[in-house]
């Protein structure tokens, strides 16, 4: 009987940290911004970075619901936390971003529009669940019916570095989400960091041929049968320790069934409004326009800031709010995540990354609420919503 062929996994190129910074470097040198994390604020941040020195170095984080905490390692790893506060979002789909202004003049008044020369993005360190959240926003905003232009320039620049996660947050549930921990798709580069005492560097995988091209141009040698083993290995480990998750069987249906349920009232009682989930989320879209003129009446501007489904004016129109009460507004963002979403996109607007039940002061967590839910209506159960 002939044996099945044994496929070995091709090796890949690996870079330690120096050719990490040769790759920072070289993407400087192409007229990248480039952006990787940061600390400030006690908090792993997405802003400008000039080489690996500016990154977490040896810090990793703790995360549970309502709580977020870094904590010292007595390495120097460089991406051995998950995700922070922050989404690459505020690149592509800025908080805050002027539309038009207006200056008087002799002749009356000159309008511009927002023409500024925008800028190329390198993103150095996107997770996997964020690589599908940028996914879900081209689906709105670069391919959907309403597409904005400054979103698909912005995309249309970016190169992306994507890291494996070989640490999963007490938060995490992308393999429920089927989003991660490894990065599939929608990168130039991958990295998989790998940390021994004598030994630190990272697999670097091409998901482009822009990536592929780049890739050569930095000193690296090919990774060791070792090396792949123990990325795959980190991997596996990493997706079967995530900190929460969530079970999309018929999740859609389940909603939809469940739109009266007592738990809205039960989660209404402890939410308290603030919009930090939806602020924190990589895949929330939602803006508002304003408009403000100077006193001297000489100029007047309008700007698009992101706005939430939690705030009153969100569904004000004419003599009212549509949603007044905390209960209806929690309840849109999570029948919008799981299920509403599936119907506009095919696809839910969650991707498992954990910042809502991080970030969210009271600890309302989508996950278990979508479970009491789901436990509510076996035959046997009293649930927490008191039926
Ligand atoms: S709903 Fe929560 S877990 Fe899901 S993508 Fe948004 S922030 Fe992440
Ligand atoms: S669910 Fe939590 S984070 Fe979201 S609005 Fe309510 S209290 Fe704020």
């Amino acid at each position: 009987m002939t044996k099945p062929a044994v496929t070995a996994t091709p090796s890949l190129p690996w870079i330690d940290r120096a050719g990490l910074d040769s790759l920072i470097e070289l993407l400087c040198k192409l007229g990248y911004t480039v952006i990787g994390p940061r600390l400030q604020d006690g908090a792993v941040v997405l802003e400008e970075v000039q080489s690996t020195a500016d990154f977490p170095v040896g810090w990793t984080d703790e995360q549970e619901g309502g709580k977020y905490r870094l904590k010292k390692k007595k390495n120097t790893t460089l991406f051995c936390y998950t995700v922070g506060p922050q989404s690459w979002k505020k690149y592509l789909w800025p908080p805050y971003q002027y539309l038009w202004k207006a200056q008087r003049n002799e002749s009356g008044f000159q309008v511009s529009e927002n023409h500024k020369e925008l800028r190329k993005y390198a993103l150095i360190g996107v997770r996997s669940c964020e690589l599908a959240a940028l996914a879900i926003l081209d689906m709105v905003l670069k391919r959907g019916p309403f597409q904005d232009s400054h979103y698909q320039q912005i995309r249309e620049n970016l190169f992306v570095v994507a890291v494996n996660c070989t640490k999963a947050g007490g938060t995490c549930f992308c393999t429920s989400m089927k989003t991660g921990p490894k990065a599939s798709s929608g990168f130039d580069l991958a990295l998989t960091e790998l940390f021994e005492s004598d030994r630190h560097g990272f697999l670097v995988e091409s998901g482009s041929e822009r990536g592929q091209e780049i890739i050569q141009q930095i000193p690296h040698e090919m990774a060791s049968k070792k090396d792949m083993d123990q990325a795959e290995a980190l991997m596996r480990k990493s997706a079967g320790a995530m900190g929460r998750t969530l079970n999309t069987e018929e999740v859609k249906e389940l909603i939809y069934r469940n739109l009266e349920h007592p738990l809205w009232d039960e989660i209404a009682a402890r939410c308290l409004s603030c919009a930090n989930c939806t602020l924190v989320c990589p895949t929330c879209f939602c803006t508002t326009v304003e408009d403000s003129t100077s006193l001297t009446g000489d100029h007047a501007e309008r700007r698009r800031v992101w706005d939430s489904c939690f705030t009153l004016d969100f569904s004000y129109i004419h003599g009212g709010s549509v949603r007044s009460s905390p209960k209806s507004r929690f309840r849109q963002w999570m029948a919008h995540k799981l299920a509403f979403w599936q119907d506009q996109f095919g696809m839910p607007g969650c991707v498992g990354c954990g910042r809502c039940i991080t970030w969210c002061p009271v600890g309302i967590d989508i996950t278990r609420e979508a479970q009491t839910l789901r436990e509510s209506e076996r035959p046997s159960s009293k649930g927490r919503g008191g039926v």
